[in-house]
């Protein structure tokens, strides 16, 4: 009988959530690399590049691959034969594993739980809770998964109550496209079917904690009708176009993954949930003999990909920028960003507008006339770092502040990620301005480009206050230009069917 004791729990939980914020899984690195290889759309292309430096460099440097460091997930199995030394329940456990890996001074990460949901949003600052689901199961040895999913892709969710006799895969391929490029592909698709509506959910995010292996079942042949239904989706996502960050490309996504459950005889239930570029999670087993062993990954299994600023992307200076320059720039067209950028998300948004609208000042020193907003939350910086890893953040929830922000406050540009609504595109086509976007799943290879920031209002809201950040060389891709096309609409029309009849290589 195994004898697990809690400080083995806390710290192998610790451990294990430092390991997941800067190590991808071996699988996801050379799933990643095959799709480079593929990848002919140039805009695709260099994301997936970015994605892959990014990746290494966060190896190499352990800080985290994206600046949104996730809400914790943790799947327990507790052998019934288990006995413990240990003061604190379970759940008690692994929360002070998440409070010891979030708040690490070698490599803070970035506390996003807030409390109240509904009504204050008050943050945690630690990061707990997690997320728990706990099963007992035979044996006498406790089997733990953590992950930390990003909020980006954790809201593209989407779960419905099908009709027995309606196809899983055509309700999938009608939600891909919804889900837009907010969960920041190229990623997973996790999907659940059967049981009650909370069991497909489960089962959905369950199924993400699998390796990648499609090009193992592709090489070898579907054995059940579940494999079928892999490969079906597989096939069919991926020929949407959509692509790396939603530009338009070959590759939607890496994998497919598929449990199933029994359900009742009058129901379908169907969750899909997909997992990002900043895919995190590790399995470890404890059996009484100490903490996990985690072992790092070699760093030859990264692809030889390394991204650097290029001379054929257009270098832009931010200060003085004028409505002339941004009209030159085209949809798709690849800049490098130097010099200030203000930035803000959600909270500052909200607040700014609030002050526009009721015809108050702006706090003093806040100022966006003439300037380029960066829609960011980062990383606390560590050591002799500027700024922690500082990715963009899904510029749709800004979509309700963009109207007062170019008429009001007088903002020339935005920069974030994913795609903006119609009605976002005409006011950036009205006002002349433009959107830009930088690669979700990049934060650390973005944070290098920033060489100086400060905060300049709301010092309060933590990471969502408005800072002024000094950039160099800041890789942006034209996602709206001043004539409002949007490349998001453009790029997988390009691209829709090209998938057909491209090999996938074992992996
Ligand atoms: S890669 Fe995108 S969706 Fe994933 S955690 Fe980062 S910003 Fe969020």
């Amino acid at each position: 009988m195994s004898l697990i004791r809690e400080d083995d729990v806390i710290s192998s939980v610790a451990a294990a959530l430092q390991f997941i914020s800067y190590f991808h899984t071996p699988d996801f690195i050379r799933a990643m690399g095959r799709a480079y290889e593929i990848e002919q759309s140039p805009a695709a292309r260099d994301a997936i590049a970015q994605i892959l430096t990014n990746s290494r460099l966060c190896a190499e440097g352990h800080r985290p691959i994206c600046q949104d460091t996730g809400i914790v997930v943790v799947f327990v199995k507790v052998g019934m034969h288990v006995r413990w030394e240990a003061k604190l329940t379970l759940d008690a456990m692994i929360n002070e594993g998440v409070r010891r890996a979030y708040l690490d001074p070698d490599n803070k990460l970035r506390a996003s739980i807030v409390a109240d949901p509904a009504f204050k949003r008050v943050n945690t600052r630690d990061n707990t809770p997690a997320v728990i689901h706990t099963e007992f199961v035979s044996g006498e040895r406790l089997e733990i998964t953590v992950a930390a999913k990003g909020g980006g892709s954790e809201n593209k969710a989407k779960f419905a109550m099908l009709n027995p006799s309606d196809s899983v895969a055509d309700w999938v391929l009608e939600m891909v496209p919804e889900m837009g490029a907010g969960w920041c592909p190229p990623g997973m698709l996790g999907v659940g079917i059967g049981g009650s509506a909370e069991k497909a959910m489960l089962l959905a995010k369950q199924s993400l904690m699998e390796p990648i292996d499609i090009a193992d079942l592709r090489a070898r042949g579907p054995s059940s009708t579940l494999e079928e239904l892999r490969l079906e989706i597989y096939e069919r996502v991926n020929a949407l176009g959509i692509g790396a960050q939603g530009l338009g490309g070959l590759t939607t996504v890496l994998d497919v993954k598929i449990l199933d459950y029994p359900t009742h005889a009058a129901s379908l239930p169907v969750a899909v949930i997909p997992n990002c570029a900043a895919t995190r999670h590790l399995h470890f087993t404890l059996d009484g003999s100490g903490p996990a062993r985690l072992e790092a990954p070699n760093l030859n299994l990264w692809p030889n990909v390394h991204w650097t600023a290029d001379a054929s992307a257009r270098r832009v200076q931010l200060d003085g920028l004028t409505r002339e320059q941004i009209a030159s720039w085209r949809p798709g067209e690849r800049l490098l960003l130097s010099g200030k950028l203000l930035t803000g998300r959600d909270a500052a948004h909200k607040r700014i507008c609030a002050l526009l609208d009721a015809g108050e000042p702006l706090p003093a020193g806040l100022d966006f006339r003439g300037r380029v907003i960066y829609y960011v939350g980062p990383v606390d910086p560590v050591k002799h770092e500027i700024v922690g890893p500082a990715g963009p953040t899904t510029a749709n929830r800004m979509d309700r502040f963009t109207e007062t922000m170019l008429s009001k406050a007088g903002l020339l540009a935005m920069v974030g990620k994913a795609e903006r609504g119609p009605d976002t595109v005409a006011a950036i086509a009205r006002h002349r301005s433009a959107y830009l976007i930088a690669v979700g799943g990049a934060a650390f290879l973005v944070s290098n480009a920033i060489r100086a920031s400060r905060v300049v209002a709301f010092p309060e809201l933590g990471m969502e206050a408005v800072y002024e950040f000094e950039v160099r060389d800041m890789p942006v891709t034209v996602a709206v230009s001043s004539d409002g096309v949007s490349l998001h609409d453009t790029g997988p029309k390009v691209w829709r069917g090209r998938f057909a009849g491209i090999p996938v290589t074992s992996v």
